[in-house]
């Protein structure tokens, strides 16, 4: 058994893992954004609320730009966390083997074990959400490189991006779920948010599906996956109001045979995710030790 935590912008979950990717028990808490001692404290403690005798490795998914080889949380959009060597910090206190990586990278390495991607060599995740995150695996293993996917450019001086990015025009101007509230708020009036758009099944949802067909379109020419998966909270709400319009921009813009062939589906692990990747990022860990 594995614990695995997935640290959110606004939640941490902790939860138990099987080895066959089922979660057994979850802890929520907030996450402190007040500093960087506290969300570490934080994390230790979720840790601690579902720790059993037998778990052998714990696993982080965390929404910060991450250096795999090092352990090194570098800097994070939307909470505090800089310069820390993470997975360290984490084994010293925990005292068991401790994996981490980027929190898109863990959901997309649990869809491609136990969710829309099994069965696949490769594939590209966006996770649509509060930001835009995502993940790669190629070949069949996860591409660590620095996977910050949401923050790709997609509109050349476009709109400006969100948080402490500093970028124009990234997906995450277009994509996320702040992104359509915004857009909401502009074709809806005052008050309205994403949800209303899905709920009323809104055209102007296909103008975020037009924009997510450019990043994929650009991804499928870098890497030609197999298979591309939307997660995140709006991307599965929102679902094929997005991924219809999305398909015929990706077959303007992505070079034959690969954007015919691509197929693009909806995450299947929902919430979980993040949480059993995270599991999946330990197991490495312990492997590792
Ligand atoms: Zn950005």
């Amino acid at each position: 058994m594995r614990a695995g935590i997935d640290l959110g912008g606004t939640k941490i979950l902790a939860g138990i893992v099987d080895a066959d990717g089922k979660v057994e028990r979850t802890v929520q808490d907030r996450t402190p954004t007040t500093s960087q001692a506290a969300l570490l404290d934080a994390l230790e403690s979720a840790v601690r609320e579902v720790l059993e005798d037998d778990i052998a490795a714990v696993g982080f998914g965390i929404p910060s730009r991450f250096d795999y080889r090092t352990g090194l949380a570098l800097g994070a959009v939307n909470i505090p966390l800089r310069d820390v060597p993470f997975a360290e910090e984490m084994q010293r206190r925990l005292d068991l083997p401790v994996g981490a990586d980027n929190d898109g990278s863990a959901a997309a390495l649990a869809e491609f074990t136990f969710g829309a991607g099994r069965g696949c060599r490769d594939l590209i995740m966006l996770t649509l959400g509060t930001g835009v995150g995502g993940g790669i695996v190629l070949d069949g293993r996860p591409f660590r490189a620095w996977a910050e996917l949401g923050h790709m450019v997609i509109v050349v001086d476009g709109e400006p991006c969100q948080g402490a990015c500093s970028g124009r025009g990234h997906v995450e101007s277009y994509c996320s779920g702040l992104a359509a509230d915004r857009l909401a708020r502009r074709v809806l009036g005052d008050g309205a948010s994403a949800r209303d758009l899905v709920e009323q099944e809104h055209p102007a949802l296909e103008e975020v599906g037009h924009y997510l067909g450019a990043a994929i379109g650009s991804l499928v020419n870098v890497f030609g996956p197999e298979l591309v998966v939307i997660g995140g909270g709006f991307g599965t709400a929102a679902g094929n109001l997005l991924l219809d319009p999305a398909r015929a921009v990706i077959l303007r813009e992505a070079l034959a045979p690969a954007g015919q062939e691509v197929r693009l589906a909806l995450a299947e692990l929902g919430k979980d995710a993040g949480l059993i990747g995270a599991a999946l990022v330990g197991r490495e860990a312990l492997a590792a030790a």
